[in-house]
């Protein structure tokens, strides 16, 4: 299927390479606006933090789910910055465009079910939001092609893919291993497709994100998603892999020389 994408938003909006950071959850109104005004003196423009958290085994931390969707509001007025988070059900998409969330991405675990991709595509149709998907726990290139068609299908043309690694069994290096000659494939095959790499859910840890991002960046990505927060110690989720935002700073420079 040939598709014809349109940028996710505009270079002037985004910075070359595009660069998001943010908590793995957002935590509080006061996590959040630190997090995002120190993010922002580093020169990022766009904010994560995940409102619900998909976690693969109950009894964690969930996320403060509609409410601190009112939060990532506050940043984008406070700090002005564009805001972003994670979608993994119709209701949870529909929720997100209700409070004008400016980016939406779609899971790892949700890639994985063409049904829960179908009925959030549903929802999407006929908006103008941009929607990043990451690629799904395994290596099936099928499953992540197949969700960025569903979206396409539905009338969504501001696209892109995140890398964010696979679950390999024995592997002790990365939490989830790169991969990165299976992601060239897939690049191959949606060559105008932008890719953002996750170097956090990759890792897994904080020494990785900046070797495998310049990884990311030599091989053309596009951009970079990264955890970061005020207090990476005290995060509820993903703790050993939050950078605070001043570790961006070389990243977010390399930003700067582009759009300069
Ligand atoms: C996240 O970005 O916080 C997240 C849950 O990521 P993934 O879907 O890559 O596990
Ligand atoms: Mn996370």
């Amino acid at each position: 299927m040939t598709m014809d994408f349109k940028p996710i938003l505009p270079a002037t909006h985004t910075g070359s390479p595009i660069i998001i950071a943010g908590p793995c959850s957002a935590e509080s109104p006061e996590q959040m606006l630190e997090t995002a005004t120190r993010l922002q003196r580093q020169g990022v423009r766009i904010f994560r933090a995940g409102v619900w958290k998909p976690r693969t085994r109950p009894g964690g931390f969930e996320g403060h789910g509609k409410e601190a969707l009112q939060w990532l509001d506050m940043v984008r007025r406070r700090a002005g910055m564009l805001v972003a988070t994670e979608v993994g059900t119709a209701r949870q998409a529909a929720d997100a465009l209700e409070a004008n969330i400016d980016l939406l991405w779609i899971g790892a675990r949700t890639t994985t079910s063409p049904f829960a991709v179908q009925e959030i595509a549903e929802v999407l149709r006929g908006t103008d939001t941009p929607i990043l998907v990451k690629n799904p726990v395994c290596p099936d290139l099928d499953l992540w092609i197949g969700a960025v068609e569903r979206l396409y299908l539905c009338g969504v043309r501001r696209l892109a893919a995140i890398h964010r690694g696979y679950k390999v069994p024995g592997e002790t290096t990365y939490r989830n291993a790169p991969l990165w000659e299976h992601v060239a494939q897939f690049r191959r095959q949606l060559p105008q497709l932008p890719i953002i790499c996750d170097p956090s859910h990759m890792g897994g840890s904080r020494n990785l994100i900046l070797p495998l991002s310049n990884t990311a960046l030599s091989l053309g990505y596009d951009g970079l998603i990264i955890e970061s927060q005020c207090n990476p110690d005290q995060a509820l989720t993903d703790s050993h892999q939050q950078v605070t935002p001043e570790t961006l700073s070389p990243l977010v420079a390399t930003n700067r020389a582009h759009t300069a």
